[in-house]
């Protein structure tokens, strides 16, 4: 398996798309300082799965996203991809059909990173796992940054060794040994947790076994309830079978008691229609009757209005007559009282007449007699 070629877009210093092809042979990349070089290697790096974002030359890893420059905007997006040529079929056997593959790990700001190979997402394990299979990857001692040849010379036995296990082809089988070491402690830790359940699962099978033999004792007193239930109804049926045989009788023979009635009930009612018919006339006169009875009364009302009228008028003219008779009774006294005062009267010109005449005689005596005196 080969490098074939190296594409990278948004990438760092690289804007737009840009494809490297890696022909056969040593490839060389010339450039002015700060042109991208490095940025290459680590973008080739970065799609084998590096993780670490200080040895990306950055703080986090969307440092590696294109942050703009003077005269172009920041991206969003960083994506490297890896074709790989397998026509020799010497990779990974489940890539034995493919005559090439593809990388790819993408980048979206604040959403992290992703991996495809042939585009199909896959975990980072498994690309990491990959290169590891082709004694290559992220941080392979084949790839050696600025300033780190010194200390690859200097290197202890010890660090010299991932050289000599990737040149021999084994460092897949470390990666996969570390997997297998992952996966190992965690089946330990499973283990573990699933003795813990066992233990819990003991204790709650013996709690349901105190429960089941509870709920057989329940089921056994149960059943005891229930044959007790069953004779207590049985009776009960029993009792209500004979009330309502009872009741049957009952029934029947009040039905009869209604059929009786019912024919006491027709024969009367019969006898109703004949008594209705012989009353229809009686009816007919009664209500004449009563017509006549009715025109009785308007005119024994009216008579005794008019009684009333004559009786108001009586008790007025006995009124009236009092008044007479007491008028006629002052006026007999004062007619009395007259004829009293005339006779008085009578009485007293007479004395008077008699006075007078008594006067004139003495007048005229004396005037004789002065005349007579006079002579002499
Ligand atoms: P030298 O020859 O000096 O080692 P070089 O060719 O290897 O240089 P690199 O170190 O690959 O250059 O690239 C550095 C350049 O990449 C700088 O100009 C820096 O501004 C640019 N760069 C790094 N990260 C980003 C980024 N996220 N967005 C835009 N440009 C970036």
């Amino acid at each position: 398996m080969n490098f074939k070629k190296l594409d990278i877009n948004g990438f760092k210093s690289f804007f737009e798309r840009t494809t490297f092809l890696i022909e056969d042979g040593l490839t060389g990349i010339v450039g002015p300082n700060g042109c991208g070089k490095s940025n290459i290697v680590e973008a080739l790096r970065w799609c084998m799965g590096e993780t670490s974002a200080k040895s990306m030359r950055g703080v986090g890893m969307e440092d590696v996203i294109f942050s703009g420059t003077d005269n172009k905007s920041s991206k969003n997006i960083s994506e490297v991809s890896l074709t790989i040529d397998n026509l020799k079929k010497d990779g990974p056997l489940q890539y034995k059909n493919l005559d090439e593959i593809l990388i790819t790990r993408k980048i979206v700001r604040d959403k992290g990173s992703k991996y495809y190979m042939n585009n199909k997402e896959v975990r980072a394990r498994d690309v990491q796992t990959f290169f590891a299979d082709l004694s290559t990857g992220a941080h392979s001692p084949s790839l050696i940054s600025q300033g780190r040849i010194g200390s690859l010379v200097t290197s202890k036995p010890i660090e010299r060794r991932s050289i000599l296990e990737e040149a021999a082809g084994i460092s897949g089988i470390h990666a996969r040994r570390h997997e297998a070491e992952t996966r190992l402690n965690a089946a330990e830790n499973n283990l573990k947790r699933a003795d813990e359940l066992k233990k819990q699962q003991q204790k709650q099978l013996d709690n349901l076994k105190k429960q089941a033999e509870e709920a057989t004792r329940y089921k056994e007193i149960s059943k005891d309830i229930k044959k007790i239930e069953a004779g207590i109804y049985f009776l009960k049926i029993k009792e209500i079978e004979k009330d309502k045989k009872n009741i049957g009788e009952k029934l029947s023979e009040q039905e009869d008691e209604i059929s009786a009635i019912k024919i006491d009930f027709n024969h009367n009612n019969s006898l109703l229609e004949e008594e209705n018919k012989r009353l229809a006339p009686l009816r007919d006169k009664k209500m004449e009757n009563s017509a006549k009875l009715q025109k009785l009364n308007l005119d024994m009302a009216s008579l005794d209005e008019e009684e009333k009228r004559i009786k108001n008028l009586q008790v007025k003219l006995s009124k009236s007559l009092n008044t007479i008779d007491s008028d006629l009774e002052r006026e007999k006294s004062i007619a009395l009282d007259a004829t009293l005062n005339e006779k008085r009267i009578l009485e007293e010109k007479n004395e008077l007449l008699k006075t007078e005449k008594q006067l004139y005689e003495t007048e005229t005596i004396s005037s004789e007699n002065l005349s007579l005196s006079k002579n002499f």
